[in-house]
């Protein structure tokens, strides 16, 4: 049994009150808040640890590594890698995005080359990739979406060529929810040898990840949206994949040997790890995917399915509700918009009954200007809330559309 009162214990800010009221917190899909384990884990690290990691022969330094390189052990059971050779610790799905498309770009693209991505990636999984295209002269094309807010697959089929050289996806869209068949996509890329990129910042804190059984050739996410601290990523890549790349930065422990005249590189991942990691910050996304882990990670994706069901039940009781996205699979976000209110007015007037949810384009205008607007109010839940909180949630927008 899934004890959602039990577990909000484990996060102290869920007491706080915001305006006089509880807070709802209802921002998760921005961050997530962390439980204490993660929090104790880091000031212990600190407080007890302390030390920089794999050049030092003392103690401390070799506790330090060990913490870390286990955290990379927990990352590959948690995602189910073949090996850790393929878990690339990162500052965050941006960073790990950014570091593909560079050296992806340096290594195998060319002048008239393509790369695929889809209507509704986040900014992160565009810019990086028409930064590189721009340096190479290589072309962006995009999938199409239909109004319901699924990609089109049929229109894969013409827009994988021979000249592409990645497919670029998100597996949930921050802002619709839509949870795309990210297997079936990699499966008809595949059949023309192309691979694939999965953005994974708004499923791994959601559902059991198996990128063996995804069979994609490289996964992004953060740690801070899956109950883990600011400043941690990951970047998975098969280990054929990274092993054709070259390396992102330069500095130590991304080296083997260094000359002025020649420079040889680590091995994997090391190769894309240049400076001291976080190492603080690693050990506590593996704190908090240990934590998750114990939770279950099916129980997490049906208690938040049942809650996602529940808010758009209840919410489509408020006259002049709009939520954007019909998909036939979604995950734990609710884009929406009532009547003419404005999402900047519904998101402050949350806030003043203690509600947080994010306004604006959630890092998607590309996705805004395919849906026609310029924004809207976005509630995204996390295996702490509630019904009730869903229940004040919909009184809130109901009280604020009769203000209006
Ligand atoms: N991709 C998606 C789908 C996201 O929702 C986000 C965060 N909103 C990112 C990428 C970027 O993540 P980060 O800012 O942690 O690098």
């Amino acid at each position: 049994m899934y004890d959602v009162n039990k577990v909000r214990e484990d996060f102290p800010i869920l007491a706080r009150e915001i305006y006089g009221k509880p807070l709802v917190y209802l921002d998760n899909g921005a961050t997530t808040q962390k439980p204490r384990q993660v929090v104790e884990a880091m000031v212990d690290e600190y407080y007890n640890v302390n030390a920089n990691v794999h050049r030092g022969v003392h103690f401390l330094s070799q506790q330090a590594t060990d913490l870390h390189e286990a955290s990379r052990e927990t990352v590959r059971r948690f995602i189910n890698a073949r090996s850790t050779s393929e878990i690339v610790f990162t500052r965050g799905t941006t960073e790990s995005i950014n570091l593909l498309a560079f050296t992806l770009g340096e290594a195998m693209v060319s002048e008239g080359d393509e790369v695929v991505v889809s209507a509704m990636e986040h900014h992160s999984n565009i810019v990086p990739w028409q930064m590189m295209c721009e340096r190479k002269g290589a072309r962006l094309r995009v999938i199409p979406m239909t109004d319901k807010g699924e990609l089109q697959l049929d229109a894969l089929e013409s827009l994988l060529t021979e000249r592409t050289r990645i497919l670029c996806c998100t597996h949930v869209s921050n802002v619709l929810g839509t949870v795309n068949p990210v297997k079936d996509i990699v499966r008809t890329a595949h059949d023309r040898g192309i691979p694939v990129l999965i953005d994974g910042a708004q499923s791994v804190p959601h559902m059991p990840i198996n990128v063996q059984e995804l069979d994609c050739d490289f996964f992004a996410f953060s740690g801070h949206k899956v109950y883990g601290p600011t400043g941690v990523g990951v970047l998975y890549g098969k280990e054929e994949w990274l092993e054709k790349l070259p390396p992102y930065q330069g500095g130590g422990e991304m080296i083997k040997n260094v000359s002025f005249e020649k420079t040889t590189y680590n091995e994997l991942p090391y190769k894309f790890e240049a400076g001291t990691p976080d190492y603080v910050a690693t050990h506590a996304l593996a704190t908090a995917l240990d934590y998750v882990t114990r939770l279950g990670m099916d129980n997490i994706e049906a208690y938040e399915r049942e809650l996602t069901r529940y808010a758009i039940e209840q919410m489509q009781q408020v006259d002049g509700m709009h939520i954007f996205g019909e998909p036939q699979e979604r995950d734990a976000v609710i884009s929406f918009q009532v009547g003419d209110i404005h999402h900047l007015d519904m998101g402050t007037l949350l806030d003043r009954l203690g509600i947080a949810v994010r306004t604006g384009h959630h890092c998607a205008e590309p996705l805004m200007r395919r849906l026609g607007i310029e924004g809207t109010a976005r509630a995204s839940f996390a295996l702490y809330n509630t019904k009730q909180e869903i229940d004040v949630l919909v009184e809130g927008i109901e009280r604020i559309r009769k203000m209006f």
